[in-house]
């Protein structure tokens, strides 16, 4: 079996994050940093984990990092209006998710300017969203790997993650499956597949002992143990990106770049729209 999936991700990943870091020493030295905006409704302790690293990753490469908090009592159009306000002064926006049941997830992607909706959610967004961009950047670009006439296999079709890999991938010009929860007998797309990415959130869910393609594990799961698990099991000795060590660390990464691209646009005018994959 030729292992594809051969470049160590957290090096990668150290390596992006030094070149953002130079490039933002060199390009925002009498301008305004790049900004970094997170909102966070309620204090669900996930997304509390979650905004403190991507805090730790903005203040290594130089992004200037701030953490917006509001309770959960706080009603939509307020929530819009504290979003609305605040775009002018940074340069990318995320909303933490999830957010409280009474705001609807829609009306608050679209309260994001798309010119800085660095996580790539509003239909015309100006970015990738970061866990497509940051896997097909590392496979592509650190795998060396060319999709270009590929049969992919994608589980999962959320709008973050299946979806909008399915599209870049389909301009990279593989041929994509995407599966979903009604799909029937996925072996059927497993046996045609040259590479795989499963991002289902079930432990367990694709066993790799007979699988001899890549594959990207997205899966975020905790076993019976407590223990951080990806959507696969038996992946030793077989191509299947790691999980902790894997695609989040690319997410988090994806983020970064998205950041430094959308303050690249402020600092000159929008108007350098660089072609970024969408
Ligand atoms: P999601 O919204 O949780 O939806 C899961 C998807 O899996 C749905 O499309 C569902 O199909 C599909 N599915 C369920 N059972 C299936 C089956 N038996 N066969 C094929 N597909 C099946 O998706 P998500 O937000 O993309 O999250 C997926 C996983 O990735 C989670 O564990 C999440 O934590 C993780 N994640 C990780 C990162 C990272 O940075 N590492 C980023 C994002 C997500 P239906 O549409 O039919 O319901």
């Amino acid at each position: 079996m030729t292992m594809i999936l051969t470049q160590n991700i957290k090096e990668f990943c150290a390596n992006k994050k030094a070149r953002i870091k130079e490039d933002i020493e060199r390009d925002f030295v009498e301008v305004k940093k790049p900004t970094l905006a997170v909102i966070q409704v309620g204090n669900n302790e996930a997304s509390t984990r979650y905004i403190r690293n991507k805090k730790k990753d903005c203040e290594e490469v130089g992004i200037s990092f701030e953490w917006y908090y509001y309770e959960e009592t706080i009603s939509e159009n307020e929530l819009i209006t504290e979003i609305k306000d605040l775009l002018p002064y940074i340069d990318g926006m995320i909303v933490q998710m999830p957010l409280p049941k009474h705001i609807d997830v829609d009306a608050i992607k679209l309260a994001i300017a798309p010119e800085k909706d660095v996580d790539g959610f509003h239909p015309m967004s100006w970015f990738n969203p970061c866990t497509p961009a940051g896997i097909i950047d590392y496979v592509v670009n650190g795998c060396g790997y060319d999709f270009t006439g590929k049969n992919v296999t994608i589980f999962g079709r959320s709008d973050i993650v299946g979806k909008p890999l399915a599209q870049m991938l389909t301009n990279r010009d593989a041929t994509v499956t995407l599966c979903h929860s009604k799909s029937k007998d996925k072996w059927q797309f497993i046996e045609t597949a040259d590479f795989i990415v499963t991002a289902v959130g079930k432990p367990a869910f694709l066993n790799c002992y007979a699988i001899h393609v890549p594959v990207v594990d997205v899966g975020i799961n905790f076993d019976e143990n407590g223990k951080l698990v990806g959507d696969c099991i038996n992946a030793e000795n077989r191509d299947v990106t790691p999980v902790p060590g894997g695609v989040g660390l690319l997410t988090r990464v994806a983020l970064l770049e998205n950041t430094l691209l959308a303050a690249q646009f402020r600092r000159t005018g929008f108007k350098e729209r660089k072609e970024n994959g969408r």
